[in-house]
């Protein structure tokens, strides 16, 4: 996520803090600050942070469990509306995201009850708080954040996908139906339930309003991302690659392959050869921004990327766009039996999508 920066690293998972995180705390010290003194900003500040340590113990429970069935966890980001645990991917066996999906909340309630048990235990009459008492008084802290994880716990299981809930009513669905259909239909119930957190925030509590636009970004995203996955699903890549690419020596400047670059037919991409051999394949993008910070006389040898991952002309289209994100990459090599045969690009798959779902379009109007 951009603007956000490393804090620590926790069990091999970075965690992020985003640039507006400690805008929240700010906010929070003050309102505390103006209302009840300088006590109580330093309170709230204690009580906002000690919350998100919790929040923090919630992604990690997700991203551990991610963890179990491969799925490679980039890092927890703090955001001023909670945690997001960045995962490659979810796991597309839907019993398994749902306990990726479980166990955050789980983890919230169990911790919820302990510390309202040690709470109790110490002697706190752990029904008695409001956030004026905390505000005034240290001792009613901890009981709070007992409250507040039980309430992170069911707050987070309701059904509004794309929080926890929803990928487990998602889940539940994709096992009597399709994965794509699953998603639209967990995507309505979310965005249904982001109309009904943007009501309550304008009535009760202006936070939720942020959390609304957040589901509602959220769900049409997903869902946009299962259509795409429907429609490209159908299609190879030997359907959609390039196959006439000129293959260019890795000693050509820049400026020598700028103006083709913009005029070639290969998906904006040069495959490029050392001593004869493919070695790599450098996109329009690798180029402008190498244009950019070198200059024009660099050589396609220094900025090819040597490491382009090879996918086979059998796959579909829809693995090689997951595969795309997965590894940030635009361009792929297309490999037959150890002989490069052509590259597939992420402007080969927008076209496919482009054409495929005009023709479909089409079909339903007819
Ligand atoms: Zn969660």
């Amino acid at each position: 996520m951009k603007w956000s920066y490393r804090i620590i690293t926790i069990f091999g998972i970075p965690l992020k803090m985003h640039i507006t995180f400690p805008m929240l705390i700010i906010a929070y010290a003050a309102l505390f600050g103006y209302q009840y003194g300088i006590w109580a900003a330093l309170r709230g500040t204690v009580l906002i942070s000690a919350l998100f340590v919790f929040v923090v113990f919630h992604e990690l429970a997700h991203s551990k469990q991610a963890q179990k069935y491969g799925v490679k966890v980039r890092d927890v980001t703090l955001l001023p509306i909670g945690g997001v645990s960045n995962m490659e991917s979810m796991p597309s066996e839907p019993r398994e995201e749902l306990k990726v999906a479980l166990a955050g909340p789980l983890t919230s309630l169990v911790l919820g009850f302990i510390v309202l048990g040690l709470n109790y235990l110490a002697g706190y009459r752990i029904l008695d708080f409001s956030l004026e008492k905390i505000a005034t008084s240290w001792d009613y802290i901890p009981v709070y954040l007992g409250w507040i994880n039980i309430f992170l716990a069911f707050f987070n299981l309701l059904p509004a996908f794309p929080m926890d809930g929803g990928r487990v009513v998602r889940a539940y669905l994709a096992q009597r139906m399709n994965y794509a259909r699953a998603t639209r239909v967990a995507a309505s119930i979310g965005k249904l339930f982001a109309v009904l957190f943007g009501i309550a925030g304008l009535l009760v509590n202006p936070f939720l309003i942020f959390i609304a636009f957040f589901v509602y970004l959220g769900a049409s995203s997903e869902e946009q991302g299962a259509i795409v996955g429907e429609i490209l699903r159908d299609m190879k890549v030997k359907n959609v690659m390039n196959t006439q690419c000129d293959t260019v020596p890795a000693e050509t400047t820049l400026a020598q392959i700028v103006e083709s670059i913009f005029h070639g037919s290969c998906g904006g991409a040069v495959p490029v050869t050392e001593y004869g051999t493919f070695i790599g394949v450098a996109t329009r993008d690798d180029i402008l921004s190498a244009i950019h910070e070198h200059g024009l006389e660099i050589n396609l040898g220094r900025i090819v990327r040597r490491d382009t991952p090879f996918v086979n002309g059998d796959e579909s289209l829809n693995e090689v766009y997951v595969k795309m994100q997965q590894n940030q990459r635009n361009a792929f090599a297309v490999v037959e039996r150890g002989e490069l045969v052509g590259i597939v690009t992420l402007e080969d798959l927008g076209r496919a999508y482009a054409l495929k779902s005009a023709i479909l379009s089409g079909k339903n109007t007819m």
